[in-house]
């Protein structure tokens, strides 16, 4: 290892990165990562977190209507978008100083520098240096794709949405997966005019299919339209800087102040020297890694978005902290993405574990679907209509579960616990057999019919 300067070479320093930085550096290892923007990674500065803050933000527009029936008045209540959006930016702040200082103290050597392969064991950066590693992982994550055609450039990208100078009276959003339906969500909360535009009808592709049309069905009564079976022609800047977007070859425009380009993220490999050092990727330009991270070259390792396993943090992070026990502790980890719990953070959320009804049906056949379809306690209190439906999707005559779908009001905290018993391999009469918490919404779980 001598003849290195580093035993571990980490290129990004997101969830996948700084966990497999840390962990490795407490095994004894000798390491740097290098970070072109920010310590943190996309879920903290530019995702998951100040995403969730918005979505907390753009709620209370609802409680404060349904705080109404509980006796309460909100007289002149307004909303600022600078007061939210800095006291974000704050927190995003605080948080990559949280883990900047997770590094430090754990010895990891930080240089905030772009980083660029140029041999298996060798890295070029920004300021022309170069250093050796005898290990490299790739972790530089992905980043937003977006569609060309003309006027595309005037497409912002969820990134913008955290520093937009003013909150947008009307938005268009392209795309049907999870970051058009969280940001869909958000702007219709904090009053903007929402449209969801999408190439095919179906949104949040991989989620079943009741929870997905409850979603639409209740967004709808929200106000958030959808065009669905639609493609964008062109977008057009008017000289007050409002945007005409033209879509499936209609002369007459929609208007908006902003357009978020929400479809899809692909790995961010661009200028990362991978030819140079001849690491493969496959047709979507993903990093191809076997089950331990490892790449086709034997020194470099990759973890997180750059590979498109699965694009979640917690998963990156497994990913991270198998290649540090691998590598640098002796213990070869692989990482079970069996049963992975998600969540869509739209309003209401959405949250899921394992097979959907069709998946299931595809699979074994034989299976039994159990759910229940009710009104929040709160809500019916509030006089408002959103209902929740849980769903479970069980093998047949066994009753093991095979999925949890979810939406309603906390879906993603109340689905997290009930993961461990779907993971567990658990049947549906363990449920039955736990007394139900009452009152709760939780509580339907365990009485659903
Ligand atoms: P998604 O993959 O969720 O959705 C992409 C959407 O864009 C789909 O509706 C798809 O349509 C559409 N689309 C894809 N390609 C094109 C194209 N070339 N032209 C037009 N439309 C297209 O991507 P997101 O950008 O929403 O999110 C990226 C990833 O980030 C997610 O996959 C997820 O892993 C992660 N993420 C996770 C979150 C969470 O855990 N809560 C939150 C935000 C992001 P169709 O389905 O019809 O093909």
């Amino acid at each position: 290892m001598a003849d290195y300067d580093y035993d571990l070479f980490v290129i990004g320093a997101g969830s996948g990165g700084t966990r497999a930085a840390r962990v490795s550096a407490s095994y004894g290892a000798k390491v740097a990562v290098a970070e072109e923007y920010r310590v943190g990674g996309t879920c903290v500065i530019r995702g998951c977190v100040p995403k969730k803050l918005l979505v907390y933000g753009s709620h209370f527009s609802e409680e404060l209507e349904d705080g109404r029936n509980f006796g309460w008045t909100w007289d002149n209540a307004r909303f600022d978008w600078p007061t939210l959006r800095d006291h974000v930016l704050k927190d995003v702040d605080r948080l990559n100083k949280a883990y900047t200082e997770t590094l430090k103290n754990h010895d990891v050597e930080i240089i905030l520098e772009r980083a660029e392969l140029t041999g298996p064991h060798d890295i070029k950066l920004a300021s022309g240096k170069t250093v050796t590693a005898r290990y490299i992982l790739i972790a530089v994550g992905a980043w937003p794709a977006k569609a060309e055609f003309p006027g595309s450039e005037l497409m912002s990208t969820s990134n913008d949405m955290f520093h937009l100078e003013k909150l947008p009276e009307a938005i268009i959003i392209s795309g049907g997966g999870y970051i058009a339906n969280e940001f869909a969500g958000i702007f219709n909360g904090l009053g903007c005019d929402v449209t969801v535009v999408n190439r095919s009808d179906v949104i949040l592709r991989g989620y079943d299919e009741s929870v997905r049309d409850r979603l639409i069905q209740i967004s709808l009564a929200k106000g958030i339209k959808y065009n669905f079976n639609c493609t964008f022609d062109k977008i057009e800047k008017r000289d007050d800087g409002a945007l005409d977007v033209y879509m499936d070859g209609d002369d007459k425009p929609l208007q908006a102040d902003v357009v978020l380009a929400a479809t899809g993220r692909r790995p961010k490999i661009e200028g990362l020297g991978l030819d140079q050092a001849g690491v493969e990727t496959d047709d979507k330009g993903a990093i191809k890694v076997d089950e331990y991270s490892q790449t086709n070259v034997e020194s470099i390792y990759a973890v997180g978005d750059v590979t498109d396993r699965v694009q979640l943090t917690p998963v990156a992070i497994r990913e991270g902290q198998a290649f540090a026990e691998t590598v640098f502790n002796d213990n070869p980890r692989t990482v079970d993405y069996d049963c992975i719990p998600s969540a869509v953070f739209s309003q209401p959320p959405i949250a899921s574990v394992g097979l959907t009804e069709g998946e299931a049906r595809e699979k074994y056949g034989n299976i039994k679907v159990y759910s229940s379809d009710f009104r929040a306690m709160r809500n019916v209190f509030a006089d408002r209509a959103e209902r929740s439906l849980y769903k479970m999707i069980v093998e047949h005559p066994s009753e093991k579960i095979l999925g949890l779908h979810m939406i309603g009001p906390d879906a993603p905290e109340i689905l997290q616990a009930a993961a461990v018993a779907v993971k567990a391999g658990l049947t549906k009469q363990a449920f039955d057999d736990t007394v139900a918490l009452h009152p709760s919404m939780a509580e339907e779980l365990v009485l659903l019919k």
